[in-house]
């Protein structure tokens, strides 16, 4: 029997039945909610939209020192956590709701805004967070887990990327974010990045706001976005703004 349960934030009993929620599987269930009890995940979180549950994997360790790692077959740095205890760990997590499961890993597939709003869309996510160099691949294999990256840099442990995985499902839920328009002209959505934002004051140190802004033309305003998003991509991401012409000329063709 695991020493401490699973700790719940729990959600508004008039929910219960619709809440995303999230499961992170981590040596390190202190790091949750963490940044996530705040601001609009925070609320959500308090209204009963979502909820999180950690999983302490060193309650699953056999022995008396509570050991989850061990050292490398075939020699080399650091130590790998051991499939025995992750595999005891997540057959504690309530799996017969079918929640997708990822091993957040630099290994793993780059996570995309597609792939955040199918898990959004879904009732929630068991997450696995590595720490050392990493989780014996067997249990990787035996539980068939989806690998998903945060990006090309190594984290220390897989709970900063939980909590960003989770922020970014999180804003996606009904609700969550006021206007539905926010998250619809973002960047990724359509296949770019997104134009340039500016505010008040309209003289700032010098610096003007583009004049067209200021025009009131929402056909001109929307020519010119839509000009800043394709010159960004093509600058900053030349991969999707390879993927974004193919499309395009796709489209272009079949009319
Ligand atoms: N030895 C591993 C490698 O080279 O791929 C890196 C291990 S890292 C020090 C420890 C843990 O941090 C990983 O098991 C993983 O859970 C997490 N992590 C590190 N970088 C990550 C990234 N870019 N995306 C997602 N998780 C990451």
């Amino acid at each position: 029997m695991a020493k401490n349960m699973p700790k719940e934030v729990k959600p508004s009993a008039a929910r219960v039945n619709q809440v995303w929620s999230a499961t992170v599987v981590t040596l390190f269930p202190g790091m949750f909610p963490g940044s996530l009890g705040q601001s609009l995940a925070g609320k959500a979180l308090d209204d009963g939209v979502w909820s999180i549950n950690t999983v302490d994997i060193r309650d699953f360790a056999a022995d008396n020192k509570q050991t989850v790692d061990d050292a490398p077959f075939g020699g080399g740095a650091g130590m790998v956590m051991r499939a025995d205890v992750i595999d005891a760990a997540l057959f504690s997590v309530n799996k017969s709701n079918k929640l997708p499961l990822i091993y957040v890993t630099p290994r793993g597939k780059p996570l995309t805004q597609a792939r955040v709003k199918e898990l959004a869309a879904s009732p929630g996510v068991i997450l696995l967070c590595g720490r050392y160099e990493g989780i014996d691949n067997r249990v990787i294999d035996a539980w068939a887990i989806e690998e998903v990256s945060l990006g090309d840099f190594v984290l220390s442990g897989g709970e900063p990327a939980a909590v960003a995985l989770i922020d970014a499902c999180v804003r996606l839920l009904p609700g969550v974010i006021g206007n539905k328009l926010a998250s619809v002209e973002e960047s990724f959505e359509g296949g770019l990045l997104e134009y340039p934002h500016y505010t008040r004051p309209r003289d700032w140190d010098g610096r003007e706001v583009p004049e067209i802004l200021l025009s009131g033309h929402h056909e001109k305003v929307k020519d010119w976005r839509q000009t800043q998003a394709e010159h960004i991509t093509r600058e900053r991401r030349p991969d999707l703004w390879e993927k974004y012409n193919i499309k395009h000329e796709a489209k272009l063709n079949k009319h």
